[in-house]
């Protein structure tokens, strides 16, 4: 169609283009929704985020819609999720998904992934990447959150919890319980 180079071709391309992104952009407004559902049902005070801001180095061969709708995504639940009494926050995203999830291991290798598959070299956890990485980001967040919380002045004592869920699981960084579907 773009060889014969008409006018109407041109508009009729035009169009598909403008239709496809409103697609995309829908989409990632219904998934945002979703993530801020889910977190107001679990009673979550905050939904945790890798730092995307290296995402050009980190993915390379990423395409560019993919990055941007990682972008979108983000900042769509960034700005739908205060209004629920939800907070974002954003995690180092060094390794997320070369390591192994398990608390009891957190083997990191490159080898541990290929593509939508974890397999842990070290311990042998199998489970799906993306799950596996959510893991991870979740735990650091909890992590982190729990050092601040010991490092404050005011909270006095030491053994502040932080509970970290992942589709229908839950994680504290001692332990997992799966609830479903792990
Ligand atoms: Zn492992």
């Amino acid at each position: 169609m773009q060889q014969r180079g008409t006018q109407a071709v041109h508009n009729a391309l035009l169009r598909l283009g403008k239709r496809e992104e409103a697609w995309r952009k829908q989409y990632i407004h219904t998934v945002a929704n979703e993530i801020v559902s889910e977190a107001v049902e679990h009673d979550c005070d905050v939904i945790a985020f890798e730092d995307l801001s290296d995402i050009r180095e980190r993915l390379p061969h990423a395409k560019w819609h993919h990055m941007w709708a990682f972008r979108r995504l983000y900042e769509y639940v960034e700005y739908k999720a205060p209004e629920q009494g939800v907070s974002v926050e954003q995690v180092e995203p060094n390794h997320t998904s070369q390591r192994c999830s398990r608390t009891d291991c957190g083997f990191t290798h490159e080898d541990n992934r290929h593509g939508e598959h974890f397999e842990c070299q070290k311990c042998g956890y199998e489970v799906n990447a993306d799950y596996n990485a959510a893991k991870n980001i979740g735990v650091r967040y909890a992590r982190k959150q729990r050092h601040s919380l010991r490092s404050s002045p005011k909270s006095g004592s030491g053994d502040a919890q932080v509970d970290v869920r992942v589709n229908g699981g839950t994680v504290n960084g001692e332990s997992y319980q799966p609830i479903a579907g792990d």
